[in-house]
């Protein structure tokens, strides 16, 4: 793709999430952020926020976030934000905002349909359809991690049993790779260890058989997989392909490509910032 297309990451920077203040602590980080642009910058068209768990991007109000401890509950980070900063602002859940900065600016480019996978802390997803960002009625469709893979699987922080985010986040990966985390896991499957090997591999299994219900059921041509744990590359990748190779017989599985993300962990902020200065209301569009 032309040079042009490509993100210009003009100021990146990091802060540790304060967990201990509730919301609140983590709202006003999330609005020192942002005024921390303006001061440098002066003026700012629009802010894009993007947070992991269930929220409803046409409010800009969080439901749910298992992850992040506080009343999650109905809390209004956007009015809060566009009130403090004064500039428009919107909220998509990070996995979604993944697959919209992969399909316009990274391994996605050029995919009619494409589903983005996030491995991390919890599994998220995201789904381009028909080359636009498919949010469903109230933002959470492409939940790609909190479908049923085992009917009596372990509990998932969603309050299922059996979901593809408790058999594959990163401290489930650890677990089966008999490693204190998803890292050292990736770094012993990578050094010749069996047992991580045969972790990576059951869970590259799991993640296959969640992709191939994704494929029969709408059939997209690309596959994006990113987030912290996405650095183990094939080897968590083929036994994906392989599982879709094996499940799927309605659709030219061949034509499906099973790709690692490009824009690595700033994929989530760049795609919240797309989201944002993008004029399409999900609510009009995307019902
Ligand atoms: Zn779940």
């Amino acid at each position: 793709m032309e040079r042009d297309t490509q993100p210009r990451l003009l100021q990146t920077g990091r802060v540790a999430t304060d967990t201990g203040g509730g919301e609140q602590a983590v709202v006003r980080q999330l609005i020192e952020v942002a005024r921390a642009v303006l001061r440098d910058t002066h003026h700012i068209d629009s802010i894009g926020v993007g947070m992991p768990g269930v929220l409803d991007p046409g409010s800009g109000i969080t439901r749910f976030i298992p992850n992040i401890p506080g009343n999650w509950a109905g809390v209004p980070v956007i009015a809060e934000m566009s009130k403090a900063v004064q500039s428009p602002a919107r909220l998509i859940n990070d996995a979604r905002a993944f697959a919209l900065a992969e399909h316009r600016l990274g391994a996605g480019r050029g995919a009619t349909s494409l589903l983005g996978i996030t491995l991390g802390t919890g599994v998220g997803g995201g789904l381009i359809l028909g080359g636009q960002l498919y949010l469903g009625r109230d933002g959470t469709a492409g939940e790609f991690g909190h479908q049923t893979i085992l009917p009596d699987g372990p509990r998932c922080n969603c309050g299922n049993n059996g979901c593809l985010e408790s058999l594959a986040r990163a401290d489930a990966i650890a677990a089966a790779c008999g490693q204190p985390g998803a890292e050292e896991s990736v770094a012993a499957a990578r050094a010749g260890d069996p047992r991580a090997q045969q972790g990576l591999i059951e869970v590259g299994r799991y993640l296959g058989i969640g992709a191939s219900n994704v494929v029969v059921l709408v059939g997209v041509d690309r596959i994006v997989v990113g987030g912290g744990i996405a650095a183990a590359g094939d080897i968590l990748l083929d036994p994906l392909r392989q599982e879709l190779a094996r499940r799927v017989h309605v659709a030219d599985v061949d034509r499906v490509q099973v790709v690692g993300a490009e824009l690595g962990i700033w994929a989530g902020a760049i795609g919240a910032a797309l989201f944002a200065a993008d004029p399409i209301d999900p609510h009009l569009h995307f019902v």
